[in-house]
């Protein structure tokens, strides 16, 4: 039986009972010494990896040629949700952001040479990667303004620009750099995508960014400072790079809305485990009205954003783009995640704002996902625009006709 949004399959099943078991042996007893990232949390964190390819849980997004588990989109998604729940377990998987977009890419649209060199090494976790898109003298929001030019000589592209917040530079092996090829064409087709390997001169770390205060947060300032790479670096067609950036993008956000679904739904498990303990003004918290309606609200909040999550899925499994439905979710899941979080901070008091519990870790990453691939604000603007569209021509959009 195939997995649908209703119906989970029993291999679906079995490999979402995997993921439990490893969570709760491995993974959270050891949140706070894997979140450290020090000599210790390396080492753990590659005895939990050989334990998962061991077992077979590696790469899950991955096809099986490519060093992947080959399995259904659907698979994945419900898989990912547990996955998420804490925000280190999906290294022990090899299936962390940017690397796993990274590989899709590269796996669709990588030469032979390319496949070989990068995309083999990175999906088997010898390496690490980047993906160079943002640029702080323009809107990242709206990346038609982009700034950083590769210029084709001979047979090289010489890449000048500045680029921020590309996550992981700092220990990558190669970054993804979206520049600007051919300023002439139609706007959509002046970007391409070029490899950089972070050792080619010119490729210059420039700032540390701390986000939400955290020095080692890994989201640096990159200088492209008349950086030479061979023409072969060209990931996929010249002038496609926003097609390729799409194709990243819409199944890469039904990733990171799993896990951020994780997220919620862990907050919520903790929520509800706090309040049937924690006793104030004579009883549990769980006996005030307050807090049950924060834990139904949550349930509905978290089972509504679940289920239109695997509809996108399921329709990006049937071959669609899903753009709206995609765009839906991108806001609409990580707000779920941020108001149970929050509240889930709440229910603990002054304990929730602390390490001792991983909310306020949690509700940074949640939080951050408002402005990250993507603002709320430019995914609404999508799902309108389309739905505008339809009615200009006298049309309507209803989820009930089954588009
Ligand atoms: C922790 C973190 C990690 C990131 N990792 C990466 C990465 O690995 N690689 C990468 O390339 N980028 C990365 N980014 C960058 C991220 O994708 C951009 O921040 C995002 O696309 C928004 O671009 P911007 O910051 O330039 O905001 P701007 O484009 O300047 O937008 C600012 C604000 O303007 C508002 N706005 C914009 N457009 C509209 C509109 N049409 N209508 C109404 N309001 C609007 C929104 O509120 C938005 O938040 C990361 C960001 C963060 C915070």
């Amino acid at each position: 039986m195939p997995d649908t949004v209703l119906q989970i399959s029993d291999e679906t099943k079995e490999r979402c009972e995997y993921v439990k078991r490893f969570m709760e042996e491995y993974i959270y007893p050891n949140e706070n010494v894997l979140a450290r990232g020090d000599e210790r949390a390396e080492q753990l964190m590659k005895e939990l990896q050989a334990i998962n390819k061991k077992n077979g849980y590696w790469a899950p997004h991955m096809p099986k040629e490519a060093g992947g588990m080959g399995i259904p989109f659907l698979t994945y998604a419900y898989m990912n949700e547990i996955i998420g729940r804490s925000l280190v377990a999906p290294r022990a998987f090899g299936s962390q952001a940017p690397d796993s977009g990274n590989a899709e890419i590269l796996w669709l649209f990588g030469t032979e040479e390319q496949k070989e060199r990068w995309l083999k090494p990175l999906v088997a976790g010898e390496i690490r990667s980047c993906y160079s898109m943002t640029e702080p003298a323009v809107s990242g929001a709206d990346p038609t303004n982009l700034q950083t030019r590769a210029v084709r000589e001979g047979d090289e592209w010489v890449i000048n620009g500045r680029k921020w917040f590309s996550s992981g530079a700092i220990g990558a092996a190669f970054a993804i750099v979206m520049c600007m090829t051919d300023p002439d064409a139609p706007p959509h087709k002046r970007f391409s995508q070029i490899i950089v390997p972070t050792d080619t001169p010119g490729f210059k770390i420039e700032r540390i960014i701390e986000v939400w205060g955290e020095h080692d947060a890994n989201h640096p300032q990159i200088l492209y400072d008349n950086v030479r790479v061979p023409v072969t670096n060209l990931l996929g067609p010249q002038g496609e790079g926003f097609r390729i950036a799409q194709k990243r993008l819409g199944p890469g956000r039904i990733h990171h809305c799993m896990r951020t679904l994780g997220l919620a739904q862990r907050a919520f498990d903790l929520m509800c485990q706090r309040a049937v303990s924690r006793e104030a003004f004579g009883g549990p918290l769980a006996d005030k009205q307050t807090i049950q309606n924060w834990i139904a609200d949550s349930l509905v909040n978290i089972q509504a954003a679940r289920l239109l999550t695997m509809q996108a899925a399921q329709k990006i499994d049937s071959g669609d783009e899903a753009r709206v439905e995609i765009s839906m979710i991108k806001f609409f899941v990580v707000n779920v995640a941020c108001d149970v979080i929050d509240k889930a901070i709440q229910v603990h008091g002054a304990l929730g704002v602390t390490t001792d519990v991983p909310l306020q870790a949690m509700y940074k990453s949640a939080r951050t996902l408002r402005i990250a691939d993507g603002p709320d604000e430019v995914h609404r603007m999508v799902v309108s625009r389309r739905v505008i569209r339809k009615y200009r021509a006298g049309e309507t959009w209803d989820f009930q006709t089954f588009e």
